[in-house]
């Protein structure tokens, strides 16, 4: 088999490019405003009630509705994905992976469509939409080969022993809840269903309310690419109505989690709790937010660091989990720096990602402007407003890039995850310092050092507690197989998205010994 590669990114320098893509954007924008169905084991459901999923760039428009499910629905995707599960959890692994091997190829076919479903419903702007979908190729291909690999390493694991026979299988669990955010609304989906799919579960995939669309016609390529019914579940719907009843449900094997902190220790709660006729400890992965900083050390390139910070912290508004929201820069470069951040800051242009020229996009929806443009408020009061500050929420939901500077690493803004277009200041005297203030949050994801001391970067190595640590580059941007993703602390239970050991945790490992 040919080996994994990340799947290259779009170049939209060239002029081909750019027209395939604006065809692609046209051709969605016929299609916006249609109603999505529900689909559980293999039947389209309308339920008559619909999550309105808007564009966030033009909140008028309707991007697509999309029907919900309530808790009847639950009970009859259980049902489906149980029944699935009797096949699908036998089926050779060659022909579960060959599954995502074919899916790869649906999306990679009609790449630049997925990426303008997603520019109209997430606000991405063409390159990072670009990237979601190459990174959701990436997941398909990175785990079906990862698959067959933990089938065939199996046995090579164990010593033999004279007079026995002895064999190691990696068995699915049985079903699990899926349940992603909407900020990688193709990637992350595609990555969380997939991967226990491959490995021989079936799911209920719950999309974010936000992002139901995309999450469609992810479920769509798997159909095409032949999936049995009942394999992926599409189950959208309220959380508040249908979230805690599927989690704490005792029919559900396992949950994939990927969202906020908040909500993330509230269904850990919920699925640690066994209730009548549970038969299993549910396995639990979540990952969670962050509160990423990028430490600039005395010597560097003020420069440089002024564009590495810009990029990680305004990228899709800052609506990253890997976003950097904290910089801790040394005295001696941190007024230049500031300032030029502020520059750079300034002259990024927002608004609707329909125009090529947009720096950055919306952000998703009017809770998070509230939630972001709120932050900014007690900004204000704990540090100086150096650019940025303002919004407006008529026509979408934008919010200039804010820089605040002069902030104690205990503030508010420092230690909470506020998951926009913020970043702030701090100084230090030193590079020590500078780690023990990285390392004062209860978040632990990503984080860069930029410094041109190999000293400090090995104290940084032993030192700087974060899943992602990176070196003289930007703290966003993890690739599949090349950076395996997850955090510690708060951040999250350290899965490792898109890592070698990531398939393990939908699989139990089953033990065979016959006497000779
Ligand atoms: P969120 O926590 O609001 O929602 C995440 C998912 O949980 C959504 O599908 C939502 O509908 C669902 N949900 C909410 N309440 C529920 C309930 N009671 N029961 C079941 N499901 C429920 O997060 P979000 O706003 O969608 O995403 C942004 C967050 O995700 C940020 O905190 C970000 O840092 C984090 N994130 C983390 C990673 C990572 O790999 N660590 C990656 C992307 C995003």
């Amino acid at each position: 088999m040919i080996p994994y590669r990340p799947e290259p990114l779009t170049d939209f320098n060239n002029p081909a490019n750019q027209e395939a893509f604006a065809a692609a954007l046209a051709k969605v924008e016929q299609e916006l405003g249609r109603t999505y169905p529900l689909v559980i084991g293999g039947k389209r459901i309308d339920t008559g009630r619909y999550i309105e999923s808007i564009n966030p760039s033009k909140k008028a428009e309707l991007v697509g509705r999309v029907a919900m499910a309530g808790k009847d629905e639950i009970e009859q995707a259980l049902k489906a994905a149980w029944d699935a599960y009797r096949t699908w959890s036998r089926m050779p692994v060659i022909e579960r992976a060959a599954l995502l091997f074919k899916t790869a190829a649906i999306i990679r076919r009609r790449k630049h469509e997925f990426s303008a479903w997603m520019l109209l419903e997430a606000g991405k702007s063409r390159a990072e939409a670009d990237a979601d979908t190459a990174e959701a190729i990436d997941f398909l291909e990175y785990y079906g080969r990862q698959m067959i690999d933990l089938a065939r390493r199996a046995d090579d694991l164990l010593t033999p022993l004279s007079g026995e026979d002895n064999h190691i299988e990696y068995i699915p669990l049985g079903v699990g809840a899926i349940i992603p955010p909407w900020n990688f609304p193709l990637a992350i989906v595609t990555g969380m269903t997939v991967s226990a799919v491959v490995a021989g579960n079936t799911v209920l995939l719950k999309p974010a309310i936000q992002t139901p669309v995309i999450a469609y016609k992810l479920v769509e390529a798997l159909e095409e690419a032949g999936m049995p019914a009942g394999v992926v579940n599409f189950v959208p719907g309220d959380p508040a109505e249908i979230g805690d009843f599927m989690v704490g449900h005792k029919d559900v094997r396992f949950i994939s989690f990927t969202g906020s902190k908040q909500v993330g220790l509230h269904l850990n709660e919920l699925a640690a709790k066994q209730i009548p006729g549970q038969r299993w400890i549910k396995r639990f992965v979540a990952e969670m937010g962050g509160k990423d900083a990028i430490v600039v050390d005395e010597g560097y390139d003020v420069e440089m660091a002024a564009k590495t910070i810009v990029q990680s912290a305004f990228g899709f508004s800052g609506q990253k989990c890997s976003a950097c929201s904290r910089v801790i820069a040394h005295e001696s470069l941190y007024g230049e720096l500031v300032d030029r951040v502020a520059e750079l800051a300034k002259a990024f242009k927002v608004g609707d990602v329909r125009d090529a020229s947009v720096g950055t996009g919306p952000v998703i929806d009017q809770k998070a402007f509230e939630k972001i443009t709120s932050y900014i408020e007690i900004g204000r009061g704990e540090g100086r407003l150096v650019a940025g500050g303002t919004a407006s929420n008529e026509v979408g939901f934008f919010v200039n890039p804010t820089v605040f500077a002069d902030v104690k690493p205990d503030a508010r803004i420092m230690q909470e995850e506020i998951f926009g277009p913020v970043v702030a200041f701090t100084k230090v005297r030193s590079f020590e310092e500078a780690i023990e203030v990285a390392n004062s949050t209860d978040f632990g994801l990503t984080g860069s050092v930029l410094s041109n001391n190999r000293e400090h970067l090995a104290y940084a190595r032993h030192h700087f507690h974060v899943g992602n640590l990176y070196f003289n580059r930007k703290c966003t941007g993890a690739i599949v197989g090349v950076h395996p993703f997850g955090g510690f602390n708060m951040s999250g239970t350290d899965s490792k998205a898109g890592g070698p050991d990531y398939l393990l945790l939908f699989t139990q490992m089953k033990s065979v010994s016959e006497l000779l």
